[in-house]
């Protein structure tokens, strides 16, 4: 997609700084952090929203999320990993990102 931020970022058309990639995704931390750890993780294969997710896609997205609180030092601590979908969940750019946030406590319900 031309116009996609999260396919121009994976493109390295658009700096961020990235903390891992593969042929499949990219992970970027978050421009603007909402815990001291808040990385994004993208497939490099547009997709809107978790609609349109399949199965090995989402699956790959989790691995990368857990592969990344590992190295972060989140993995026994703890860290919550959320995908939010269309307007009422918050979702603000339309390539699927599964947020990896930690480092802090985190509350429930979330907002
Ligand atoms: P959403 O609300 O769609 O689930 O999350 C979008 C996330 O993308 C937000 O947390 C926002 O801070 C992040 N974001 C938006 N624009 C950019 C950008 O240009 N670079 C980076 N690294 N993150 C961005
Ligand atoms: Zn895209």
């Amino acid at each position: 997609m031309n116009d996609c931020l999260f396919c121009k970022i994976a493109g390295k058309k658009i700096p961020s700084m990235i903390v891992r990639e593969t042929d499949e995704w990219v992970a970027f931390r978050d421009i603007n952090p909402q815990a001291p750890t808040h990385v994004l993780v993208v497939p490099r294969k547009h997709v809107a929203t978790v609609n349109d997710l399949d199965p090995a896609t989402a699956g790959m997205l989790v691995e990368a999320g857990k592969s990344i609180a590992r190295e972060e030092g989140l993995a026994e601590r703890g860290y919550r990993l959320v995908l939010n979908c269309n307007a009422e969940a918050g979702q603000t750019v339309f390539h699927v990102h599964l947020h990896l946030l930690g480092g802090r406590t985190m509350k429930w319900p979330p907002g």
